[in-house]
C-alpha cells in the first residue's frame, strides 16, 4: 500500500488526506493545534464559494467542481456545509475584471445573470447603487461554513483510515519528517502547512494579517446574499447563523506571522468596513460589531498557489493567496493524481520567475500590476 504524511490538518491537507484514504493510500495526518482551529485560515466561520476569477478559467472550473463535491460532503454528513446563497458583484466604472469573469462563466456554462444597479435592491433591505455600472450575479455560488467544514472533512478522513497525529512537524534535513522526536518516513510527504510553510520552505510567500467584522444587523438580512466589489476589495454576506453581516476589506494587510500576531482587529479595519456600509447599505452604517476575528493569507507575487515537489517525493502546497478554501475537495483530487504520477502539475504552480498580478484575489485595490 502507498503511504503518504500530510502535514497540516486546514483544509487542504484534511481534503487531501480524506481523498487519498477513499483512493487507496495509507495516510498519516499530523497537525500541530486542531482541524479547525481558529489560527489556521481554515478555521474562519465563513468562506465564500464563488467561480467568477477575472480572465482565468482554471480556477473558475474547479471551484465549479468544487461546489459538487461540498454539497455531497455536506449530504454525507446531513449537514448544510454549503448555503446556496448566491453571490452578487458590484461593478464599478472600471469593470474589467466582471467583464473578464461573465466571458469565462459563459465559456463554461456556469450560471450568471446580468442586472442593472438599481435591479440588485430586491435582494437586500437597504442597497445604493451608486457609481456601479451592473451588477454580475452567480446564483449558484455562496458561502461556506469553513470552520465546521474543516473539522467535518478532517473527522471523515479518519474514518476513512487516516491516523491524525497531534505534533509539530519539522523537515528532516535528509528527507521525512521529524514529529515528537521521531523520524517518519512515507512514499510521499506533503507539507500543507499554510501561513507556517514561509518559515520552513524558502517559498514566494508573504503572510499577511486579515481582519474580519460581521456586523449586528436586523433580521431581514439573514436572508441576504453573498457581495463582493472588486474595484472597492470589500466583501461580505447576509447573517447567517446569527453571526452578523459580514462586511470586510480584502486589501492585503501588514506582514504577519501567525505563531506570535496580535489576534485583536485593527480599529482602521472597522472603520474601513463601515465607510463601504455607509455608502452601500447606508442604513447599517453605525450597526455595532458582533464578532470579528484576524486571519493570514499566504500570499505569493502572482495570486497563484504553489504546488511544487521540493525535495524527492516531497511537496509543498500552499500560497493560497486568500483564495483556497472553496476548492478544497475538487483541489484535493487534482492533487491526488498529482502525487501518484497521473497528472503533471500546471507549470504556473511551480517556483519559477512570477509576475505580479492580482486578478485571481476578490481585490482590485492592491496597487499591484495587473490588478482586475
Ligand atoms: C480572512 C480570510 C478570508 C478568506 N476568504 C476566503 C473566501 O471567501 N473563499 C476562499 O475560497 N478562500 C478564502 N480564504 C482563503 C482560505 O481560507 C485558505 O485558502 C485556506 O483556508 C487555506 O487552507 P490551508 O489548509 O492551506 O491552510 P490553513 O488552514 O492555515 O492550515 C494549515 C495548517 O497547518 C498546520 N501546521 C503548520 N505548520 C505545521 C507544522 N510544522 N506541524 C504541524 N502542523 C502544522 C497549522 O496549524 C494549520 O492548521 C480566506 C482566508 C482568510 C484569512
Amino acid at each position: 500500500m502507498r503511504s503518504t504524511i500530510v502535514v497540516g490538518a486546514g483544509i487542504w491537507g484534511s481534503s487531501l488526506a480524506l481523498r487519498l484514504a477513499e483512493t487507496g493510500w495509507r495516510v498519516t495526518l499530523i497537525e500541530q493545534y486542531a482541524p479547525g482551529h481558529v489560527r489556521q485560515a481554515s478555521g474562519g466561520e465563513t468562506r465564500l464559494l464563488r467561480c467568477s476569477h477575472g480572465a482565468d478559467d482554471w480556477y473558475a472550473r474547479l471551484a465549479w467542481q468544487a461546489r459538487d463535491g461540498w454539497r455531497r460532503l455536506g449530504e454525507r454528513v446531513g449537514e448544510d456545509l454549503f448555503l446556496e446563497t448566491g453571490i452578487l458583484w458590484f461593478a464599478g466604472t472600471d469593470h474589467a475584471w466582471e467583464t473578464a469573469s461573465a466571458q469565462v462563466l459563459k465559456n463554461l456554462d456556469i450560471p450568471f445573470e446580468l442586472l442593472e444597479p438599481s435591479d440588485a435592491g430586491r435582494f437586500f433591505p437597504d442597497f445604493r447603487p451608486d457609481g456601479l455600472a451592473f451588477v454580475l450575479r452567480e446564483p449558484h455560488a455562496g458561502v461556506l461554513r469553513a470552520r465546521r467544514a474543516t473539522q467535518v472533512t478532517a473527522r471523515l478522513a479518519q474514518d476513512a483510515g487516516v491516523t491524525l497525529i497531534r505534533a509539530e512537524a519539522i523537515p528532516h534535513p535528509e528527507g521525512g519528517v521529524v514529529a515528537d522526536g521521531e523520524l517518519l518516513r512515507a512514499d510521499r510527504v506533503v507539507w500543507a502547512c499554510g501561513a507556517w510553510l514561509p518559515g520552513m520552505f524558502d517559498l514566494p510567500v508573504t503572510v499577511t494579517r486579515q481582519d474580519t467584522l460581521h456586523f449586528d444587523v436586523p433580521r431581514a438580512w439573514a436572508s441576504a446574499p453573498a457581495f463582493c466589489e472588486y474595484g472597492s476589495s470589500v466583501y461580505g454576506h447576509g447573517d447567517l447563523d446569527g453571526m452578523g453581516l459580514k462586511a470586510t476589506s480584502d486589501v492585503e494587510g501588514d506582514p504577519y506571522d501567525p505563531r506570535t500576531g496580535s489576534r485583536q482587529v485593527l480599529p482602521g479595519s472597522e472603520s474601513a468596513s463601515r465607510d463601504y456600509l455607509a455608502r452601500r447599505f447606508p442604513s447599517l452604517a453605525a450597526a455595532p460589531v458582533l464578532f470579528s476575528q484576524v486571519c493570514q493569507y499566504g500570499v505569493t507575487p502572482d495570486a497563484e498557489w504553489i504546488i511544487a515537489e521540493v525535495r524527492d517525493g516531497e511537496w509543498v502546497i500552499g500560497g493560497d493567496s486568500g483564495h483556497g478554501f472553496k476548492h478544497g475537495p475538487a483541489l484535493a483530487a487534482y492533487l491526488a493524481d498529482v502525487l501518484d504520477g497521473s497528472v503533471e502539475p500546471e507549470p504556473r504552480f511551480g517556483l519559477g520567475e512570477r509576475h505580479p498580478a492580482r486578478g485571481l484575489r476578490t481585490s482590485g485595490l492592491s496597487g499591484l500590476a495587473g490588478s482586475g
